[in-house]
């Protein structure tokens, strides 16, 4: 059997912390694999949660990934046989990922991109609005609110079990630090 043609497009995953992105990123890439489709999984170096060679749901699944630290990186790490390049976290890079993905689709890849579209304020994070806003496919995701059980389309912060503050510090040291997802009625940003 030979390898399925590939679609030329941008597909974007988002939602909160919890809501299952890496999952569907993992779901995505494992079916192009199926169908013989050259495929190649990136991740920020930065993000090195589960060892920096994979990207891993909080559901258990797993895949291999290339960490790289820059957009440019990543574009000079694509094979030229790939055909879909998956980009999990695409929070982390800068605004340079929005023409690395467009420059991906242009010469005839699929890109399957996902990361958070809010950061812990409930503000747009980074490119991935922009991105999301040239996608030809854009999946939003919920968790579940482990407040009040809705839907949760927030990432909630909180500091030695508090609020995290507006102003406080994206990057804290020796701070108790951890994430919930909430839903809007139930996240909280203290000013
Ligand atoms: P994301 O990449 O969006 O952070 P993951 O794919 O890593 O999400 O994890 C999704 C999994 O997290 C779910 O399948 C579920 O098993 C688990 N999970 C833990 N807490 C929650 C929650 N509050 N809402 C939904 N799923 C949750
Ligand atoms: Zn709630």
């Amino acid at each position: 059997r030979r390898p399925a043609p590939v679609t030329a497009r941008l597909e974007v995953i988002v939602g909160s912390m919890f809501s299952g992105k890496s999952e569907e990123l993992i779901r995505r890439v494992k079916r192009a694999r199926i169908a013989r489709l050259q495929v190649q999984v990136f991740k920020p170096s930065l993000d090195d949660r589960y060892g920096s060679t994979r990207v891993a749901s909080h559901d258990g699944g797993a895949v291999e990934a290339e960490p790289v630290g820059t957009a440019a990186q990543l574009l000079a790490r694509v094979a030229p046989g790939t055909q879909v390049v998956a980009i999990d976290e695409v929070q982390f890079f800068g605004f340079e990922v929005v023409p690395a993905c467009e420059a991906l689709v242009e010469s005839g890849r699929r890109v399957v991109c996902a990361g958070l579209d809010m950061d812990f304020r409930g503000e747009p994070f980074g490119p991935v609005p922009e991105l999301m806003a040239r996608a030809e496919e854009v999946t939003k995701l919920a968790a579940i609110c482990v407040r009040c059980g809705q839907p949760a389309s927030r990432t909630q912060r909180l500091i030695g079990g508090r609020p995290a503050h507006y102003e406080d510090p994206v990057i804290l040291v020796g701070a108790e630090e951890v994430y919930e997802a909430r839903c809007r009625h139930c996240h909280q940003v203290p000013g």
